[in-house]
């Protein structure tokens, strides 16, 4: 999937995926029915393509704090250029131009990093969530408990070390 092949179009050509959940083509990424990839080639003369993208669709995400699920919109466009790998230069480096081979574009890896690109490093369901108690663990937004966290040993209880659990 997602793999052009330049000798079957002649100066432009489009192409359009719906992605279903579960169909798991992106590693780790977690979307929805419905999600849409657009694509549309236009060569540049006979060593250069200019691929223009758009994704749209949802991404489930992981709260960071109360581990609840966050359906995150993404609605992102993209424009990237292929060269053919012989005739890229050392400029091209710098500017970011992408190479391929055997006259076949794999555009896998550049939609995967669009995509993770737009996801938040840490999600959160709102920014003012309240977590979970890290004693008992209920979900601070939706119940309340009794326990008291003494200040000193706060740490010592946090049941997700490391991740942003005020
Ligand atoms: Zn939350
Ligand atoms: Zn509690």
């Amino acid at each position: 999937m997602f793999k052009i092949n330049l000798a079957s179009f002649g100066d432009f050509a489009e192409f359009s995926e719906e992605l279903k959940k579960g169909d798991a083509v992106f590693e780790g990424i977690d979307y929805d029915d419905n999600f849409k990839i657009d694509i549309s080639a236009t060569k540049d003369g006979t060593e250069s393509v200019i691929i223009e993208g758009a994704i749209n669709g949802k991404v489930n995400l992981t709260c960071g704090r109360c581990l609840e699920n966050i359906s995150q919109p993404i609605n992102t466009e993209f424009t990237v250029i292929f060269r053919k790998k012989s005739a890229i230069t050392g400029d091209d480096a710098q500017t970011d131009v992408r190479s391929y081979v055997n006259n076949e574009i794999d555009l896998h890896e550049c939609l995967y990093e669009t995509i993770m690109l737009e996801l938040p490093l840490k999600p959160l369901c709102s920014q003012d969530c309240r977590g979970l108690c890290p004693v008992c663990g209920i979900n601070k937004n939706k119940e309340k408990c009794s326990c008291s966290v003494e200040p000193g040993n706060a740490e010592t209880y946090k049941p997700f070390k490391g991740l942003d659990l005020q």
